[in-house]
């Protein structure tokens, strides 16, 4: 279920060995259009460090509040703040990860439908 850094593709993006939309950059977190957009506005936030599945946080779950921090500010910049917009971590096979990179989710731009 999950990959190591050297084999997996957000760590790739993060090093830029694979070129991605990048949004935002700074020295322990990236962002990143994605790159089958839901809305027209959905962006991936990742840690640099690689990190499987929320469940591999650990005790270090205040990454997922960083995380959502820069979701918070990236959602002001592409100015879906006050519309409205939705962030999202999926863990694990039902919960829809494809990508065992611990990514966020922020999603906006259009009304939203319930997910599941
Ligand atoms: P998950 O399903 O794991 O929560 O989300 C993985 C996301 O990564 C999906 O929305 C998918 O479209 C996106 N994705 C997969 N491969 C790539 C890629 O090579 N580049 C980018 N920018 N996004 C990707
Ligand atoms: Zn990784």
């Amino acid at each position: 279920m999950s990959e190591n850094s050297a084999d997996c593709l957000f760590c790739k993006i993060a090093a830029g060995d694979i070129p991605g939309d990048i949004v935002y950059e700074d020295d322990q977190f990236i962002a990143f259009n994605d790159i089958n957009p839901q809305a027209p506005v959905h962006i991936l936030i990742i840690p640099k460090r690689h990190i499987a599945t929320v469940n591999d946080v650990d005790g270090e779950a205040e990454v997922v509040g960083s995380l959502a921090a820069r979701a918070f500010k990236l959602a002001k910049k592409q100015g879906i703040d006050q519309s409205g917009y939705r962030i999202l971590m999926n863990c694990n096979q039902e919960g829809g990860q494809t990508v065992y990179h611990i990514h966020m989710h922020l999603l906006g731009g259009k009304q939203l439908g319930f997910l599941g």
